[in-house]
């Protein structure tokens, strides 16, 4: 069987490392807001290329934290692809804010640039994009459309850790970004962790009291604060993974390469990007009309595969408000979208046999 995704190699390969560097955190005796934290986000924020960075909870944590700090709640609109996982939309509305949604380009399946404006009203606070898949969004046209209504931008990041854009890091491309190190994504830990990155020392500074009880020093608090923390095992675990993530990320493009230069069959669209540097493949997502026949061939020749996602949000049950809306382009992606294995530690036999199986298709 050819796994979708197989962590524990992943993790295997830094087996030695992480466990004396856990010995260490054991040695020291203290969990959470210590020393590998330090490292940690100041080894990440160097990464990014942004001043600060935070770890805290988890993804999910990392976004709704950005809007609270802006201050933005009930009666804010913030602009968001109708294509991504769910926890963007819901962090919006977590915080009483409005998610509007806007349709995607069906090349690249980020947000489609030039649909944004016509959503802009007067209540619009933010455009929070979404580095979907692992390619990141081309920013120019939303950067200009933020300065001409003077709106925030935020990226949700978590799919692109180390995607680069015009020579600079998604994380660095907005006021503030949201990263998740949920442990299937590019650089991920072992339970779950995320984290913000901006170059903005007030709001840092706000983000970082309203994630640790609202406090910005022990027991004064100055906002109604969450608790939300990276421990510190996880940043450990993350330190040391985070100096192999650009050969991880070479690998994945590797493989996405061959993919692309050798997957020839008139029935699979596949992926493109618009620069190799701006892609970290962190799923490989192709489209096929009969999406689930091929999913099943896949699966009887032993190759797992994943649907990222099957049901678009204005679909769930969770906004039964949007179920009546529709979104075509958005659709037709979570209609017909299926995700190949790939990871960096696949092996060469796999990768050819995934293409050979493909093409027989
Ligand atoms: C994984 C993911 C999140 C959420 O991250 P968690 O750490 O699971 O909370 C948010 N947005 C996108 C696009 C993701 O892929």
């Amino acid at each position: 069987m050819i796994n979708f995704l197989d962590l524990k190699k992943i993790n295997n390969r830094f087996r030695n490392e992480i466990n004396s560097r856990i010995e260490k955190v054991l040695d020291k005796g203290w969990y959470l807001q210590g020393e590998e934290n330090e490292i940690f986000s100041n080894n990440f924020a160097k990464y990014c290329g942004t001043k600060y960075a935070l770890g805290v909870a988890n993804g999910l944590d990392a976004l709704n934290l950005i809007i609270k700090a802006n201050g933005f709640s009930i009666g804010d609109e913030i602009i968001v692809p109708a294509n991504t996982y769910i926890a963007t939309i819901l962090a919006i509305s977590q915080n009483g804010c409005t998610p509007v949604l806007v349709e995607p380009d069906i090349n690249t399946y980020n947000i489609n640039p030039d649909l944004i404006e016509e959503k802009i009203t007067k209540n619009t606070r933010a455009i929070m994009v979404v580095h979907l898949y692992g390619q990141a969004v081309q920013m120019q046209k939303i950067w200009d459309l933020a300065k001409k209504y003077n709106l925030k931008v935020f990226e949700d990041s978590a799919q692109a850790h180390g995607a680069i854009y015009n020579n600079k890091k998604v994380g660095n491309l907005s006021d503030a970004s949201a990263f998740s190190f949920y442990p299937g994504k590019n650089l991920g830990c072992m339970g779950d962790g995320g984290a913000i990155t901006t170059n903005d020392e007030e709001l840092f500074k706000k983000i970082k009291a309203i994630a640790n009880y609202g406090s910005d020093r022990k027991y004064h608090h100055i906002y109604k604060g969450v608790n939300s923390r990276l421990d510190e095992i996880q940043a450990a675990i993350l330190d040391i993974k985070l100096k192999y993530l650009d050969k991880d990320n070479q690998k994945r493009s590797q493989i996405a390469k061959f993919y692309r230069e050798n997957i020839k069959n008139d029935k699979i669209i596949l992926p493109e990007t618009y620069d190799e540097k701006a892609h970290v493949w962190h799923v490989f997502v192709v489209r096929t009309k009969n999406r689930d026949e091929f999913q099943e061939y896949l699966k009887s020749n032993n190759i797992q595969t994943i649907i990222h996602y099957p049901t678009p949000p204005h679909k769930q049950g969770a906004y039964k408000e949007w179920n009546h809306l529709s979104y075509p382009v958005t659709e037709k992606i979570h209609r017909t979208i299926i995700s190949l294995p790939i990871s960096p530690v696949m092996t060469d036999d796999e990768i050819s046999k995934v293409v050979r199986v493909v093409n027989k298709y």
